[in-house]
């Protein structure tokens, strides 16, 4: 359904796949100096690159979806499997970010002590892997909108990580020990914030809801100015997957012979395409006002059946 060529798409997955490997070696380095210094801190930034690998494996995971074919008992293809495991991972999300709040609020009443130089060259190590990608992704972020949102994403990591160096410098300093509980509570916040995007944006796409920032009204609203176009009704617009948006829609048009009525939904396909960037529409062309002439379709199950059962009697 998406058309990208097969080259742009191996660039996406290959940096990608970067971004995979750089951020899971962070995350073990984090995660062993996190039990070797005993900073919960670094443990809860562990965390929160746990829920960065799980976004970046998600974007190749679509990635690679969008190029598998669908078949005949499959014909929407695989993309909401991605949706499921998202989900799925959400709720792990949430279930590390209780524990570690668990933890930090035990820690708050009793502090523990630190290894505050091992938590500072931990902290340093984790800033330094980040602001290498980021300055990788930094030119492409202008041209790519999945790039983009990476990029934006490291930059608040990158804040994470200062924020433990700040926390351990204080620990080095003062001895302050329940500053890592505190720096450990904050990031728990941040995860939380992470997981739930990553549920809504799940959910949104199960209950097939418009993809975010797409105006149905606004759609409808355009086709209507398009020359040929009577009327716009019945219109639905989901999403398979996150990245792939769907519309279908009745359209009322004079009785033409079929070859201007292609034309006209071939119009409306393109305008559909770059201007919602809805990937796939399917339009019922009609010369005559239908019975679903709702704007939104009232699907309402068993009505139509005794409908037709009462007309047949009449
Ligand atoms: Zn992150
Ligand atoms: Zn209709």
């Amino acid at each position: 359904m998406t058309k990208q060529s097969p080259g742009s798409i191996q660039a996406v997955e290959n940096k990608l796949k970067l971004g995979i490997i750089v951020t899971a070696s962070i995350l073990a380095v984090e995660l062993a100096g996190g039990f070797l210094s005993n900073s919960l801190a670094l443990l809860s930034d562990a965390g929160h690159l746990f829920t960065d690998v799980l976004a970046l494996s998600l974007s190749l995971y679509g990635v690679r979806q969008a190029t598998r074919p669908p078949s005949s008992h499959m014909t929407f293809g695989y993309h909401r499997v991605g949706v499921l495991i998202a989900i799925a991972n959400a709720i792990g999300i949430f279930a590390i970010a209780g524990i570690v709040l668990h933890e930090a609020y035990s820690r708050l009443v009793q502090p523990m002590e630190v290894r505050g130089l091992l938590m500072l060259a931990v902290a340093v190590i984790g800033l330094g892997a980040n602001v290498l990608v980021a300055s990788w992704l930094r030119t492409e972020q202008r041209t790519n909108l999945n790039i983009r949102s990476a990029f934006w994403h490291l930059v608040g990591d990158a804040l994470a990580s200062i924020g433990v160096i700040i926390g351990a410098l204080i620990i080095l300093l003062t001895g302050w020990f329940w500053i890592d509980p505190a720096i450990s509570m904050l990031i728990s916040v941040i995860i939380i914030i992470a997981g739930v995007q990553i549920f809504r944006q799940g959910i949104r796409v199960l209950l097939e809801a418009a993809p975010p920032g797409i105006d149905a009204m606004k759609i409808i609203h355009t086709l209507k100015q398009m020359p040929g176009v009577r009327d716009v009704h019945d219109v639905h617009v989901w999403s398979i997957s996150p990245e792939l948006h769907t519309m279908s829609c009745h359209v009322l048009i004079d009785d033409l012979p079929t070859s201007q009525a292609t034309d006209i939904r071939h119009r409306i396909e393109d305008v559909v395409r770059q201007q919602f960037q809805i990937e796939h529409t399917t339009v019922q062309m009609e010369c005559q006002q239908c019975d679903a002439s709702d704007i939104f379709c009232t699907w309402t199950f068993g009505a139509k059946g005794e409908e037709e059962k009462n007309s047949h009697q009449q």
